[in-house]
């Protein structure tokens, strides 16, 4: 069995590669002219590096438009050949993989509902054993960082090392203004487990529509991740998936016009300078935010022990209500964001309960004293 390799840098595997990386294309691939219309468009934008378009489509309901199939290989060929541009498309399984190896694709993307199931990742690592071709991940359907490492390190264990992570965002049982909410901690953690994986942003499938994606994107952009896939036809009002979220290569112009593009450092010494003090006082505050939260915690656990000694529950109610109005309150005069203010009593309510649980459940002689 071939070991995990280091994931290499997107630099190593696509040299001269501009950045961000952007990656661009319908949907689906629908029709020879609706290929190659979409191809020439962005390929005279001169900022789109890799086309994508899906084969075979994971539909929710079958009946609907399930992809061309491998006829597609043909049409994309001829973008190879007419554009220079790099290819990729989505794989779902073993066949799929196959097929794209035989037509020279560049680069394969395992879509969000693949990346949630193991046997179907397994699958695709299995047939990739040993081919180090570049394959994109994209997260799973639902947040959890744990399928998509896994997906990574199944991948990455079969031999491959080009390997990149998309975020397209994640399903919610509640109505948002997007199709899948970004999580933007979910690839920042990923970040974390895998220092040196490229991971892009895909807008399209966050937003599901058009007017959002130009301010996702730069936020993607501000996250420093290393590139775009957005999705493109030449008329997506016809489009035969994802109609509603397509645009122009026109709109793609104009859209990637508009985005900021900032450097990770600055070569500026008095930037530099500056950052490093402001960081030092950020430093400072943290340390004496921890001291604090320790002493307020010994506190709690002084409690804790008083209303055990006196046979109290540890929940109040009341008390915790009023905490909350009035921290919040406080907050906001700070100038603080209520959500946050919340999120973080919620953390300290929880960490104190815990903490006087432990307590209550460690009887001192005074408190068996008290049942009897
Ligand atoms: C797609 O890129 O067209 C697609 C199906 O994406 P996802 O897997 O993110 O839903
Ligand atoms: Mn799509």
């Amino acid at each position: 069995m071939t070991n995990e390799k280091k994931i290499k840098a997107l630099e190593e595997w696509l040299p001269g590669i501009k950045r961000p990386l952007l990656i661009s294309g319908p949907c689906s691939a629908e029709s020879e002219d609706q290929v190659m219309a979409t191809a020439l468009g962005l390929k005279e934008l001169g900022i789109v590096s890799v086309f994508r378009a899906g084969v075979w489509k994971p539909r929710s309901r079958p009946g609907t438009f399930e992809g061309v199939g491998s006829i597609a290989f043909e049409w994309l060929k001829k973008v190879k050949e007419q554009t220079g541009m790099l290819l990729t498309v989505e794989v779902a399984n073993a066949h799929h993989v196959e097929e794209a190896l035989k037509n020279n694709i560049d680069i394969l993307w395992i879509g969000a509902r693949t990346t949630v199931n193991p046997f179907y990742v397994q699958e695709i690592a299995d047939v990739l054993h040993g081919i180090d071709i570049p394959v994109i991940i994209k997260n799973p359907v639902n947040p959890d960082i744990t399928l998509w490492a896994g997906a990574i390190e199944r991948i990455n264990k079969a031999g491959v090392t080009k390997i990149m992570a998309a975020h397209r965002g994640f399903y919610s049982f509640e109505k948002t203004a997007y199709r899948n909410p970004p999580q933007w901690q979910l690839p920042i953690k990923l970040k974390t487990l895998f220092p040196t994986l490229p991971i892009i942003c895909d807008p399209s499938h966050i937003c599901g529509n058009t007017h959002m994606l130009a301010e996702v994107s730069q936020k993607a952009l501000d996250l420093d991740m290393d590139g775009l896939m957005i999705e493109s036809h030449i008329d997506p009002a016809v489009a035969l998936s994802d109609a509603e979220q397509q645009i122009t290569p026109a709109q793609l112009r104009e859209l990637f016009s508009g985005l900021s593009f900032r450097k990770r450092t600055s070569d500026n010494i008095e930037f530099q300078e500056t950052l490093e003090q402001l960081r030092s006082v950020v430093d400072d505050i943290d340390l004496e935010l921890l001291s604090t939260l320790s002493k307020r915690m010994e506190i709690i656990e002084k409690i804790g022990e008083y209303k055990r000694d006196h046979n109290i529950t540890i929940l109040q109610i009341e008390r915790w209500v009023e905490i909350l109005r009035t921290r919040t309150l406080s907050g906001e005069s700070l100038g603080l964001n209520d959500k946050f203010v919340k999120a973080l009593l919620d953390l300290l309510h929880k960490e104190s309960i815990r903490r006087q649980t432990e307590i209550m459940n460690s009887k001192t002689t005074t408190s068996q004293h008290d049942e009897h």
